[in-house]
């Protein structure tokens, strides 16, 4: 029988996570995305419960302080987590997408070593700002300290067991696609 897997997907900021993973959950009922506690306000059209669950910063130390979180980590000053119950609830009936950073990522392997890595990459690093600046959500200030942290993400991906370049969209959807049918095999 095929087993429900534990999905990460990571890669630096704008390089099309959120996108990916949207189309993915809709096109594959298998498939839930997880939703992570931040501390960071919610952008307009963002609803509490369905993109994160926001949270102040004291209800998210006391959430590490009892081991609540699969993964944590602080980026851009706002502290981000995984829910562990809201996780291995969801994998019980459904494969989990987890939308997270690379250290995340990383961390969740440690915790789950079933968990499939995989980094989605941009086709070039000019294109990654190009989608930041399209998308409108950060200041050019904000998107120059997203960018410092390209590279860093980037360097990583060798620790990751899949590596997908979102150049054509269709395309990255597919192999996620691919990737997930045949983890679920083995
Ligand atoms: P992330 O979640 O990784 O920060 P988003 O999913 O918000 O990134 O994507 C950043 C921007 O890039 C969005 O405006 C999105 O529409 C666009 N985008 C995503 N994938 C592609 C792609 N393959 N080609 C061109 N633009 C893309
Ligand atoms: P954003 O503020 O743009 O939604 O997310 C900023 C960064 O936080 C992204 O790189 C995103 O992948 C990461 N992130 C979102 N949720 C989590 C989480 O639960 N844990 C970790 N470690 N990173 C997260």
């Amino acid at each position: 029988m095929n087993k429900n897997v534990l999905v990460v997907l990571s890669g630096p900021s704008g390089v099309g996570k959120g996108t990916v993973a949207k189309l993915l959950v809709e096109r594959n009922k298998n498939v839930a995305l997880s939703i992570s506690c931040t501390t960071r306000q919610p952008r307009v059209g963002e609803v509490d419960g369905r993109e994160y669950f926001f949270i102040d910063k004291n209800t998210f130390n006391d959430k590490v302080k009892n081991q609540g979180f699969l993964e944590y980590s602080e980026h851009f000053e706002n502290c981000y987590g995984t829910p562990k119950d809201f996780v291995f609830d969801k994998l019980e009936t459904n494969d989990v997408l987890l939308e997270i950073d690379v250290n995340g990522g990383l961390q969740v392997k440690k915790n789950y070593s079933d968990a499939v890595l995989i980094m989605l990459v941009p086709p070039s690093v000019e294109e990654i700002k190009r989608r930041l600046i399209k998308r409108g959500t950060e200041s050019e200030e904000k998107i120059n300290l997203r960018m410092e942290r390209i590279e860093y993400e980037l360097n990583k991906k060798d620790l990751y067991d899949y590596v997908v370049v979102n150049d054509d969209l269709e395309t990255a959807i597919k192999e996620v696609e691919e990737i997930i049918k045949k983890e679920k095999q083995q």
